[in-house]
């Protein structure tokens, strides 16, 4: 135990009482205990909270857990290489993570490692931001045919993410890719798809999908929309980028920017719509310069939604997506407008579909979830057994991020996100509802430590993501890259070891 505490970050593990003040005060229990707080994921949602968490309590100790033996979560798996600015927020992380009351531990898989009942037995609070690492599925024939994955294992796998190492998608068998859905993810692997290999080549992207993508032969990508382009999903911003991506012709047809009296208030009302629109018009509309032969495409495809993929010649490998023409309509419920089908089809051919039409959280034992919206029961982040009117609050348990609100916002909506879940645990504090003064049982860091070493589990503190970082740094200097992400499981946890 001792040397698993000494491993803990750089870190003084504190278990003295600290003094009590400012939004702090009055908070029930006694001062001299701390107050013990497991944050399970290390992504935004995470460490925004732990951030506010260690601000807001100064008696409060914060654990972060996590699968991987890395931190940060969509940070370094999600956000596209070609995106280093988003990627600095992990500076503001890692000092968190320096916080004397902070410590991190990397390798421990809630359920498999440690339970949900064992962390709400040894902690005060425990917030979940485990995030969601898992794929909508369209439910239509032919999905499990090769060539087709789900945007975010492709972007696991460009990003190094030791999960998704060994996908190699082929990218060299086709001249066609086909991405479902029209949100920032679409736009970020469609992105990769025709970017430059160049521009790639100095960016934080694994070196095998640098490889691949060198070797692709794919020359179209099909970005295909179930609405218009007045219901396009991604952001101006995102959009604008590619559509100045370097030698690719953008391709959108007139027709399709017809717009309704519906669209038309829409965009009155949606000031991010009606800028996606007009960036979609005037692209449809542009003089591109056809001179260079490398000139790749993009095709915005709009009203149209999957119904099928059939497989190419040799029978196991997607060869066509079929699509189903749609047509708009009021919702009576929601008064949005939804895609409707037509009742005409037609192939659109490819070798590789990437499906991007949103990600999945995933529950665990002994958590409430509401497996229709994918997210769990919560009031401003305090975790509700069921959804019902009759509900009951789950004493210390809370949540944040997309397990949280579902899969949608950039990183620095968990900010707010985090500040509402902080706000219920500092209230609860405040109420004696989270600290009985006989409660001796909730022994936070070092009951945790003892339930791991109990269990044979070699968690990578935060020192040892600093070894796997500089490592990462060393090798990217070598190639002019921030870094060479280290890709493997073992891979990791060797650097982290070293
Ligand atoms: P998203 O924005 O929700 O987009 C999902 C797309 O999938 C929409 O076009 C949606 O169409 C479509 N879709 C859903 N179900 C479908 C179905 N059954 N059939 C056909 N199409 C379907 O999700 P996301 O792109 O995964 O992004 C997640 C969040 O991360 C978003 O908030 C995004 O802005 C954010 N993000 C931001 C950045 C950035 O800032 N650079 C980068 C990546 C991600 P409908 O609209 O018709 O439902």
């Amino acid at each position: 135990m001792a040397r698993a505490l000494r491993l803990l970050s750089r870190t003084v593990v504190r278990l003295r009482p600290l003094p009590v003040q400012g939004p702090t005060r009055g908070f029930s229990a006694s001062v001299q205990e701390p107050f013990h707080v497991c944050v399970v994921g290390s992504g935004p949602a995470g460490f925004y909270t732990a951030d506010r968490m260690l601000k807001g309590h100064e008696g409060a100790q914060v654990d972060i857990i996590d699968r991987l033996p890395t931190p940060f979560g969509l940070v370094r798996s999600g956000v596209a290489p070609d995106h280093p600015e988003t990627k600095i927020v992990v500076n503001q992380f890692s000092r968190v993570a320096a916080n004397g009351r902070c410590s991190f531990f990397g390798n421990v898989t809630l359920g498999r490692d440690v339970s949900l009942s064992e962390l709400r037995e040894t902690y005060h609070a425990v917030v979940l931001a485990y995030g969601a690492e898992s794929d909508r599925s369209l439910g239509i024939p032919g999905e499990d045919l090769k060539g087709i994955h789900s945007a975010r294992e492709f972007v696991w796998w460009y990003n190094g993410h030791p999960d998704m190492c060994d996908l190699s998608p082929d990218l060299k068998n086709t001249q066609s890719a086909v991405v479902l859905g029209q949100g920032n993810v679409a736009l970020d692997v469609a992105r990769i798809l025709l970017r430059c290999k160049t521009e790639l080549a100095t960016t934080d992207i694994a070196d095998y999908a640098l490889d691949a993508l060198c070797g692709s032969t794919i020359r179209k990508v099909y970005l295909v929309g179930r609405r218009g382009p007045v219901q396009a999903a991604c952001t101006a911003k995102e959009l604008r980028e590619i559509l100045g991506l370097k030698n690719v012709r953008v391709c959108i047809k007139e027709a399709d920017l017809a717009t309704s009296p519906a669209d038309e208030e829409e965009m009155r009302s949606s000031r991010i719509q009606r800028r996606v629109y007009e960036l979609l018009s005037k692209a449809a509309s542009a003089h591109r310069d056809n001179s260079c032969n490398d000139q790749k495409e993009l095709h915005f495809v709009f009203f149209r939604r999957p119904t099928r993929f059939t497989p190419s010649e040799n029978g196991s490998t997607v060869g066509a997506v079929e699509l189903e023409k749609t047509a708009l309509k009021v919702d009576e419920v929601t008064r949005k407008q939804v895609a409707v089908g037509t009742g005409e089809f037609e192939d659109l051919k490819c070798g590789l579909v990437l499906k991007s039409i949103g990600y999945k959280s995933l529950p665990v034992q002994g958590l409430p979830f509401d497996k229709i919206r994918g997210v769990v029961p919560n009031l401003r982040g305090r975790v509700m057994s069921s959804e019902s009117e009759t509900a009951t609050v789950e004493t210390g348990l809370y949540v944040v991020g997309w397990l949280k609100r579902g899969p949608t916002g950039i990183v620095a909506t968990n900010l707010h996100c985090a500040e509402e879940t902080v706000a219920s645990i500092l209230e609860d504090d405040r109420k004696g509802v989270l600290r009985a003064p006989s409660d001796s049982k909730k022994h936070g860091r070092t009951g945790l430590v003892e339930i791991l070493e109990q269990k044979n589990v070699h968690f990578v503190p935060f020192s040892g993501w600093e070894k796997i970082d500089s490592k990462e740094k060393m090798a990217g200097q070598l190639r002019n890259k921030p870094r060479e992400k280290i890709t493997t499981w073992d891979g990791l946890q060797k650097a982290a070891n070293e």
